[in-house]
């Protein structure tokens, strides 16, 4: 099979939403009057992402819900992706179910691949999404995007779904952590098949004030939300755990706080609201489908704290949670 078989057999569909897809020296699309692109792009790389021998059909899937996930971050509703291939060689065995891993969730969003690269080489994936946000009469600068610039003193801090159970699956897979059948399944599917937070995201827009998703872990990724709005935040560490639902199966407390605060791969959302927002966000949650908690809120006083039941600091910035900093062979954490 040569490369231009390979695109045609497996990545090439009709694209009815773009004016050009696959097939010429680049895709066009029509940006809708009043709307703005959201772009994006994630890398995964076999032995640093994901181990070469994963199943086909999750990687698939993996490649685009990590990008979709970037968009869910910004409010933004998916239009289309290209794709960048490095195979090592063109096995139909590997592309087949690989390929509907990847149509799969594409067809649940509507997001249509209309382009990319394929080229010989080791194992590399690499997807640019692209998605639209409106935009403003108010000016060129102005977006209805969630940013992670946004949040204000007093915001309260909320994240979607569960943490800490696709780090804890790995751990499982590395053969550091014994899980029970039930727990393994379940974070092993979190692991290799994240949901992207696609509706909340959107339903979030005009609502939350910032919003990133949790690729790095809570602590990085909520980190990145803080720096960029120059606050700080106090998150409650029972509102955190309680976001894990294996915390009753005798797992190591450290290492399940650890998964749970800054284990990567959740491809949940954390976000921010102003209190006043509170009934607005449970709205969002309920019309998404999607859990929310709330776990802190946002303070003038710049850095990370998490508290125990009587307000007492735990530990500072992250401090002592450098489990996975150690841990170079395969990191849990894909975004790029
Ligand atoms: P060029 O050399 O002009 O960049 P290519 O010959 O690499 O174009 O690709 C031919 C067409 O196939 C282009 O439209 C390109 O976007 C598309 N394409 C290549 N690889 C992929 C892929 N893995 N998935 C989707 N489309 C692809
Ligand atoms: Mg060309």
């Amino acid at each position: 099979m040569g490369e231009f078989e390979l695109i045609q057999r497996y990545f090439t569909r009709s694209s009815p939403g773009a004016i050009v897809g696959v097939g010429d020296d680049c895709a066009i699309l029509q940006t809708a009057p009043g709307m703005q692109l959201a772009i994006s792009t994630d890398m995964l790389v076999a032995g640093r992402h994901f181990s070469p021998d994963v199943d086909p059909h999750a990687l698939g899937h993996k490649a685009l819900a990590v990008n979709l996930s970037d968009l869910a971050a910004c409010g933004a509703r998916p239009l289309a992706f290209t794709l960048a291939l490095a195979l090592p060689s063109a096995d139909a065995a590997w592309l087949d179910p690989f390929s509907a891993g990847l149509w799969e969730l594409a067809d649940a969003h509507g997001c249509e691949l209309i382009g990319g690269d394929t080229t010989r080489g080791p194992l590399n994936l690499c997807i640019t999404v692209f998605g639209e946000v409106p935009g403003d009469a108010a000016g060129p600068t102005h977006t209805h995007a969630l940013l992670r610039s946004g949040a204000r003193d007093g915001d309260d801090v909320y994240v979607s779904g569960t943490l800490g159970e696709a780090a804890l699956g790995l751990q499982h897979l590395l053969g550091k952590l014994h899980l029970d059948a039930l727990a393994a399944a379940a974070c092993r599917a979190r692991l290799e098949r994240p949901t992207p937070r696609v509706a909340l995201g959107l339903a979030l827009r005009g609502i939350a004030s910032a919003c990133a998703d949790v690729s790095d872990g809570l602590l990085g990724d909520l980190g990145h939300i803080l720096e960029r709005s120059a606050v700080g935040a106090q998150l409650e560490d029972a509102a955190v755990l309680a976001c894990c639902p294996w915390t009753d199966r005798g797992i190591d407390a450290q290492l399940l706080r650890d998964c749970v605060l800054s284990g990567g791969d959740d491809y949940e959302l954390v976000f921010t609201a102003a209190p006043a927002h509170a009934a607005a966000v449970a709205a969002a949650a309920h019309a998404s489908g999607t859990p929310v908690r709330r776990i802190g809120c946002i303070t003038a006083r710049p850095g990370l704290r998490v508290v125990d039941n009587a307000g007492h600091a735990m530990t500072a910035d992250g401090g002592g949670f450098d489990h996975f900093a150690q841990d170079d062979n395969l990191q849990p954490g894909t975004a790029a």
